[in-house]
């Protein structure tokens, strides 16, 4: 069965289409994950489990930390069986946050409150024996803020909890071998469709292929065939497709593979 891994049709972007979204996941008979970025997608993403091979996961994303706060308890409350996932957490030395106002620059306090919200994360999961749904995402232009990955593998260790996805990754290829030797899982959007995104697509090369799952990150990151438009699951094909012509595969066999890994992890 094809799976994404890593969508948020649990965003207001898709507050008017979403029936017709969830009939065209039907058509192919796809499975979803949805993903909460704060605590209100975290209860919608739950909403829409009612959907038919809908699942959620709950979190709030480094990026909204300055926003709202992390209240486990509540966070907890919206467990139900199609829980698979924490997350999305992790760390963005990116930006602080989307919204102007909360916005700082990424310093030693923005990093703490980021790993103290990820540490909250980490015994949630524990607490409901989850997986976690990881986001990382480096600095574009200070070379200080390149570790995101190594310093959420530090973070994971400390606490000894290596379960999870690095979802959207777009990392090295040390990264990668770092993540899956700790048993961990790598997830592949469409950015590995993107003309200039070689070096990932050698990382996807190197990977084996019982370690990766593949995702959409809608309604962002559309495949290069659909790029510039709202992204949607059913476009995951496309990042399978990317796959099996890298790895010379089987379409059929990549879908498959991605499903019991998606399976084992996520305990579907
Ligand atoms: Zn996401």
């Amino acid at each position: 069965m094809l799976i994404d891994t890593h969508a948020h049709l649990n965003f207001k972007a898709f507050s008017n289409n979403l029936e017709d979204v969830y009939k065209r996941c039907e058509e192919v008979k796809m499975s979803v994950i949805n993903v909460g970025a704060q605590y209100d997608t975290s209860k919608r993403a739950v909403e829409i489990t009612k959907y038919k091979n809908f699942y959620a996961s709950l979190g709030l994303h480094p990026i909204h930390v300055f926003d709202e706060d992390f209240i486990l308890e509540d966070y907890k409350k919206l467990f139900t069986d199609k829980v698979l996932a924490i997350g999305e957490t992790g760390l963005d030395y990116f930006h602080s946050s989307k919204s102007e106002e909360n916005k700082e620059p990424i310093t030693k306090n923005v990093i703490d409150k980021q790993v103290e919200v990820f540490e909250q994360h980490i015994k949630l999961a524990k607490e409901l024996d989850l997986p976690l749904i990881l986001h990382g995402r480096n600095s574009n232009d200070d070379f200080r803020l390149q570790t995101v990955y190594f310093d959420l593998c530090k973070v994971l260790d400390n606490h000894n909890y290596y379960n999870g996805v690095f979802h959207c990754f777009t990392g090295s290829q040390m990264e990668a071998k770092t993540i899956i030797d700790n048993g961990m899982y790598i997830g592949f959007t469409g950015i590995i469709t993107y003309p200039n995104a070689e070096n990932l697509r050698d990382i996807v090369k190197y990977i084996p292929l019982d370690r990766m799952l593949i995702e959409t990150d809608s309604p962002y990151l559309a495949p290069q065939k659909y790029r510039g438009q709202s992204n949607e699951p059913v476009y995951v094909i496309e990042v399978a497709k990317q796959i099996a012509e890298i790895k010379n595969l089987n379409l059929e066999d990549v879908i498959e593979i991605t499903w019991n890994n998606a399976k084992k992890l996520f305990k579907i």
